[in-house]
């Protein structure tokens, strides 16, 4: 008699199509936490998903309000109390995305081409979260269970980022234990990998307005006269690094863990991939970085960023001052700025 988890495959084989134009139908929702005019496509995606995830048998599904996006909530506890439970965490909420940024086609009308499909939040992270719902599906409609219990938390701010998450998690605590936590939001770098992600850069966002004049000042009368913001701000963020490359702000190695030598031979033994390959040569003109520093070691990329703007509302000058917005993921920025995530 096959295994429920070779059943549980072969449905997921036989209902691939299927589950591609699910996600594809997930994929067309605009739902940008970060615009609030497009809260209404936040709430249909979190209805979507739910409904979705109710037709996949999971059960107990419910959208949870928030004082921002709400959570969705589901789980499938069959396995009994014995057997572990697994809590998936996963966000339907996505960043802007349109073709001036240089897409080739409208990033929420999904296309496949050369096996993958194209369309914002296909990676991050509609596609993930939807591989283990399905997962999920494939077991309950095969006939089978999974092995494990499975609870899921799916929000909908991750990416402005996530300011009702901790208050949720901290009053649902029974509700959301788990003896595991897996984060959806992660990749695998080639089809051939599977990939368990252990570790992740932090990152912090700092937004920094730098005042002069109260107005725009003629060049020809006033230049080399006043302060300049722009200058000010280069001056800032030119002292972020030294002459070795090294980020020059105090305290900030303090708490960085060293890669050991057990991570630097796992990591030397990875397979070059031909997008980390495009992503490296992309890299090579402005990083001064091996790959173990591209892959594992802390930076300060806002000087980098501030760099690559070249969008309109990307650096502002207002009345005078320079003001750096809250950043905006590009393609091509953040192939830049965080390769390691
Ligand atoms: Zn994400």
């Amino acid at each position: 008699m096959p295994s429920p988890s070779s059943t549980a495959r072969a449905y997921s084989r036989e209902h691939g199509d299927d589950f591609l134009d699910q996600l594809k139908a997930f994929l067309r929702i605009p739902s940008l936490s970060g615009s609030p005019d497009k809260a209404a496509d936040v709430a249909a995606a979190a209805e979507w998903l739910a409904e979705n995830m109710r037709a996949s048998s999971i059960e107990h599904v419910e959208i949870m309000q928030t004082a921002g996006h709400p959570v969705v909530y589901g789980d499938w506890l069959g396995a009994g109390p014995d057997k572990p439970t697994v809590l998936v965490y996963g966000h339907y909420d996505v960043v802007p995305a349109s073709k001036e940024d240089g897409w080739d086609s409208d990033p929420f009308e999904p296309v496949v081409k050369d096996g993958k499909i194209w369309a914002r939040g296909a990676t991050d992270d509609k596609g993930q979260l939807m591989t283990h719902v399905k997962a999920v599906e494939s077991y309950l409609k095969s006939g089978g269970v999974p092995p494990v219990n499975v609870k899921f938390l799916m929000e909908g701010e991750e990416e402005v980022p996530s300011p009702n998450l901790r208050p949720f998690i901290e009053s649902h605590l029974d509700l959301l234990a788990a003896d595991v936590c897996i984060i959806s939001d992660s990749s695998m770098r080639t089809i051939d990998e599977p990939a368990v992600t252990y570790s992740l850069r932090g990152m912090t966002y700092i937004e920094v307005t730098v005042e002069g004049p109260k107005d725009d000042l003629h060049s020809g009368f006033y230049g080399g006269t006043v302060h300049n913001p722009a200058l000010a701000l280069v001056e800032l963020l030119s002292e972020m690094f030294d002459e070795h490359n090294s980020i020059a702000v105090p305290g900030f190695y303090d708490d960085v863990v060293p890669i050991t030598d057990r991570e630097r031979e796992e990591i030397a033994k990875l397979v070059v991939c031909e997008d980390d390959r495009a992503t490296l040569e992309l890299l090579c003109d402005h990083l001064v970085a091996d790959r173990f520093e591209v892959l594992a070691a802390p930076t300060a990329s806002d000087a980098l960023r501030l760099c690559q703007y070249n969008g309109p509302d990307l650096l502002l000058l207002v009345e005078g001052g320079l003001e750096l917005p809250v950043v905006r993921t590009l393609r091509g920025v953040r192939a830049a700025a965080s390769p390691g995530g």
